[in-house]
């Protein structure tokens, strides 16, 4: 295996950074003249033109339902070039979390190459300033089933068509973070088994664990929560060297009997480890004491999990990963000293073709005009956009997506030579909106995260969190459903309903809040597991652990959520903070 020299990795990335303009216009030529031959491009009369400006001119910045007919075509086995030169093998399955409903997106080798080169050029500079060596990851990763489609291609999400490639493992050895579970346990087809094998292999190997990670933080906050509940069985099945009976998958249980020997002295340990915690505070140091570092993707719809992180981390310094999508990787965090709420994405500008829809103008409102309008500034290029800004980013792969609207908002907090540093900001999609009143993802974390600063006190927080408008009433107003982890009088939780209610800014909330064009905001306690269902849900329906993330925002029709939401509240409250 070649070793990897984390120098040459960076000095190639300063080499296409300090280049980031010219990099682009050749990285786009390159997609160009690659699938010039498919029908979709052949359509946009290009006529051989690869420039930058022939290809805004000429091509239409498009969305998933857009290209549905090609990729549908693609999925039922059309071999002819659609939307890629080289025909596609290989469909990502997206979890369908943020939008609500699956999707495939075309996968190929230059995407696996364009993902792991993100993970190497993120570890050279993580590696400078948290070094591990001759280590192992305790990763909480999950494989979903890849099965063929009727035209015959391999689906799977994009996560698992990354984690079952043979570059992947080179990659991460390479690394040095390969994971200390064998494949039987990240394939395995329950994930609460393949989760407590995950935590298992983690303590067999606890001198040698030097990171803890996951693709998104949430998956590390759900295994440790995990942990709470199975540490007495897992330092059983230590102590007597037998895999407990609820681990069925029996290619699970052959692998794990070959790791598992018995152990009393370590399984004494651990338990008195656990035993000695205040409320779990610090028990990845205190199970793993060569962790360096704690390593996942932080940001965004992740935030609200950074708390709970933290108490899990102790002093370990977490460290936000990468920002990409199914459609394709973007940025490499190259400041992993950065806090995760601080946490940028450097885009790579060789691993597509990147364009900026500017949003902001000089106020908050222009800004949120602009999240909702249909008039839209013109795209600007990678090496346009302006610090301070914000933009949604626009893609184009080597994988069949051209001029392709990701629907994220990104911030530009500064550059790296030539190329942008992204802040990711939230979704564009608009989460709330009865009338004038226009609030996002984000604006919805700020709100809970300010409701939650009344529950501190009581020592409970909120596990998770979704939102909905209620139309039905007259006037609609805002629900927000909460899990917590306690109970509380109803005069907290009417204080946080309150909270809640003045906490949304947006000028067309307050004012039709005033006026009662906007009913009382409504909080809505669900019992507890209540969000563990909505994840079951999601998994029943094809997701995957790794890539899962909290719906924020429950579409009306999406009933089955609705269903679990409403059939699991314990009390509800309405906001008297306007009187
Ligand atoms: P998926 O549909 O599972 O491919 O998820 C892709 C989406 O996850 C992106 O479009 C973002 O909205 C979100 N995401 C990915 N990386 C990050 C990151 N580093 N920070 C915040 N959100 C991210």
């Amino acid at each position: 295996m070649e070793e990897f020299k984390a120098e040459k990795v960076i000095d190639e990335f300063e080499e296409l950074t300090k280049d980031a303009g010219r990099v682009q216009r050749e990285t786009l030529k390159k997609i160009l003249e690659d699938n010039a031959s498919a029908e979709y491009l052949q359509k946009q009369g290009l006529n051989g033109r690869t420039d930058p400006e022939s290809y805004e001119a000429c091509v239409p910045l498009v969305t998933h339902p857009d290209l549905e007919p090609y990729i549908k075509r693609i999925v039922d086995g059309d071999t002819s070039p659609v939307l890629t030169g080289k025909p596609i093998k290989t469909m990502s399955l997206s979890s369908g979390t943020t939008q609500g409903k699956q999707k495939y997106v075309p996968f190929n080798d230059e995407l696996l190459e364009t993902t792991l080169q993100i993970y190497r050029t993120s570890f050279a500079f993580r590696n400078r300033e948290f070094p591990v060596r001759n280590g192992m990851a305790l990763q909480f990763i999950y494989g979903s089933k890849q099965f063929k489609t009727e035209g015959g291609l391999f689906a799977g999400t994009a996560t698992t068509n990354v984690f079952s490639s043979s570059q992947f493992k080179t990659t991460m050895k390479a690394i040095e973070s390969p994971c200390c579970s064998p494949d039987e346990v990240i394939f395995g087809p329950y994930f609460r088994q393949s989760l407590y094998c995950h935590l298992l292999c983690g303590l067999i190997h606890h001198n040698e664990i030097q990171l803890v990670s996951s693709t998104f933080a949430h998956s590390i906050v759900y295994a440790f929560r995990t942990f709470e509940q199975v540490w007495e069985q897992l330092c059983a099945d230590i102590r007597d060297g037998v895999l407990t009976k609820d681990v069925t998958v029996p290619s699970i249980r052959a692998v794990m009997s070959k790791l598992l020997k018995p152990n009393p002295e370590l399984a004494e340990r651990i338990y008195k480890k656990c035993s000695g915690l205040s409320n779990w505070y610090g028990v990845i140091p205190a199970l793993f004491p060569n962790v360096k570092y704690v390593y996942g993707i932080m940001t965004g719809s992740m935030e609200p999990y950074l708390k709970k992180l933290r108490h899990y981390a102790g002093d370990l310094p977490l460290l936000s990963a990468d920002y990409g999508s199914s459609e394709g990787w973007i940025g490499a965090n190259i400041n992993p000293k950065l806090p995760p709420e601080l946490a940028t994405y450097a885009v790579l500008p060789n691993i597509g073709y990147f364009e900026f829809i500017p949003l902001r103008g000089s106020a908050e409102e222009d800004r949120q005009d602009k999240i909702q309008s249909s008039f839209e500034s013109k795209p600007v290029g990678l090496t346009e956009v302006k610090i301070g800004e914000e933009y949604e980013i626009i893609v184009t792969n080597f994988a069949g997506l051209y001029r392709y609207r990701l629907g994220d908002v990104v911030k530009i907090a500064g550059f790296h030579n030539m190329t942008p540093k992204l802040q990711f900001v939230c979704r564009r999609n608009l989460l709330l909106t009865i009338n004038i009143d226009k609030n996002t993802e984000k604006d919805l974390q700020l709100a809970v995260e300010a409701a939650a600063e009344v529950l501190a006190p009581e020592k409970v927080e909120v596990v998770d969190f979704t939102s909905q408008v209620d139309k039905l009433t007259d006037p609609g107003h805002y629900v927000i459903f909460w899990e917590i982890s306690g109970e509380v009088s109803d005069e907290v939780s009417s204080e946080c309903c309150n909270c809640l209610d003045r906490s949304f800014v947006d000028a067309g909330y307050i004012s039709s809040r005033k006026v009662n064009t906007i009913g009382p905001l409504e909080l809505r306690l669900v019992r507890r597991g209540t969000f563990q269902k909505i994840l079951d849900h999601y998994l029943g329906i094809g997701g995957v652990l790794s890539q899962y993330k909290t719906p924020r925002c429950v579409n009306p029709n999406n009933s089955m959520v609705l269903q679990i939401l409403c059939s699991n509240v314990v009390k509800s409250h309405f906001s008297t903070a306007f009187g």
